[in-house]
């Protein structure tokens, strides 16, 4: 198994973080470095290291990951005028925690999806 990152011990609640949700598959918790007025973390409670680690056995977790961020774009007032839900992988996708986590960011207009370069 891939070594473990800080989501592990947030999820065990080894150190502080505010929980918006947490079932028993997934947690989700606000991003310590915000990059829009609402920006949420939602990670499975299992790890699995990026996009390209995700098994077959895993697509219940992926969908309750999904669930849990529309759920909670609701709770922030955010689904009517919008979200990104976004998922990085590995370097050129900017990944700096590899323990998959959905990106849900909104709260404000997010400009155009990617600018390379
Ligand atoms: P990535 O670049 O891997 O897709 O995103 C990692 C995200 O985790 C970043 O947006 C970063 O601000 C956030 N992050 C890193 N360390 C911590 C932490 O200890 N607590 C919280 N709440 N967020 C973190």
């Amino acid at each position: 198994m891939a070594q473990e990152t800080i989501f592990s011990k947030i999820i065990r609640q080894e150190i502080p973080a505010t929980l918006l949700y947490q079932d028993e598959l997934v947690t989700a918790f606000p991003d310590i470095a915000p990059k829009a007025k609402v920006h949420i973390l939602i990670v499975p409670n299992k790890q699995i290291a990026t996009a390209n680690d995700i098994q077959t056995e895993d697509e219940v977790v992926i969908g309750r990951m999904y669930r849990v961020a529309k759920q909670l774009a609701k709770e922030q007032g955010i689904d009517e005028s919008g979200y990104r839900l976004i998922m990085n992988c590995n370097e050129h996708g900017g990944q700096e925690v590899y323990h998959i986590h959905l990106h849900l960011v909104g709260g404000e207009p997010l400009g155009p999806m990617l600018t390379v370069k």
